[in-house]
Parts: structure tokens; C-alpha cells; sequence
């Protein structure tokens, strides 16, 4: 499936979702659950600040889903990310059977920016979504917007 202009749509709004957490002190991700029809059920972003490391958009969207979605809702959905998922977020993804993923920008994209900004490797290993969930079906990254989300994380990290 390649990306259409309504994939574009939704990246936006997480990029929007990142600059507005980078904003309010917070890492700079943010993420959109869309369901089959089309429309936006559940978004978030990083809320990381306050100390507790897991709270991450895509994190909370496997939660909310649990809640709110049948397993063929989720399994039809699509989650959309500014950047991709990192294991802890892959893992809940995957034992929610959520479907679709398309990023932003790559972990091995932002990895190489926070190496060339001198930034310490993080605590747990940067493995790609494929890694974690085998059957994932994921796209990304997606060349034309991965520059506004290296501006976000070079202020954040840079
Ligand atoms: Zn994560």
C-alpha cells in the first residue's frame, strides 16, 4: 500500500501532536489511531515529563483501544506516528492485534540524528517494529516530512 494523501493528512496532525508536546516540555512524538472508516477515534502525544518513561502516545492508543475497540475494529485500524514505534510500543501494538502502522521517520533515522548529536544511547534498543511483531505491517519513513520532524527532535535533542 503506498502512502496516499490521506496518510499525509493524519502524519501532519503528528507532527502538529510533537511540536505541541516539545512545547509543553514534554519529547516530541505524537500519534493517531484511524479506523477503518476513516475517522480519527483516538490521538495523543508524549507526556513523558512528569517521569513516567512509558507514557508514550502509541502506548496509550494499544490501551484506549482495549477499551474501546472490538478486535476486528483493531485489527482494521490504522495507527499513524510521528516517529516509529519504539519495542515497549511494538509489543503492545502487537498482543492488541492492532493493523497498519505508517511513520514518519525510522528509529534507525532517529538513532543516527542522536548519535550525530552526541546524545546517549537510551535504555532499551532502538529494533525496528518488524523485530518485534513479525507480522506487523508497516510503512515509512516518508521522505517528505521526515526533515520537519528532525527540526522538532533537534531541539529537543540537538
Ligand atoms: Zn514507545
Amino acid at each position: 500500500m503506498a502512502i496516499t494523501e490521506t496518510d499525509l493528512t493524519h502524519l501532519r496532525r503528528c507532527i502538529e501532536l510533537a511540536r505541541e508536546a516539545l512545547e509543553d516540555g514534554d519529547e516530541p512524538f505524537g500519534s493517531v489511531l484511524v479506523d477503518e472508516t476513516g475517522s480519527v477515534r483516538f490521538e495523543d502525544r508524549n507526556r513523558v515529563k512528569g517521569g513516567d518513561e512509558t507514557r508514550h502516545p502509541e502506548f496509550e492508543i494499544a490501551r484506549w483501544s482495549a477499551e474501546n475497540l472490538t478486535a476486528e475494529e483493531r485489527r482494521t485500524a490504522t495507527v499513524y506516528t510521528s516517529g516509529e514505534h519504539c519495542p515497549m510500543c511494538s509489543a503492545a501494538h502487537g498482543w492488541m492485534g492492532l493493523g497498519r502502522i505508517v511513520y514518519v521517520a525510522s528509529s534507525a533515522q532517529l538513532g543516527s540524528w542522536l548519535t550525530e548529536w552526541g546524545v546517549p544511547a537510551g535504555p532499551v534498543a532502538a529494533l525496528p517494529i518488524a523485530a518485534v511483531v513479525p507480522g506487523a505491517i508497516t510503512e515509512g519513513p516518508v521522505d517528505e516530512l521526515v526533515g520537519e520532524i528532525k527540526e522538532l527532535q533537534r531541539r529537543r535533542f540537538g
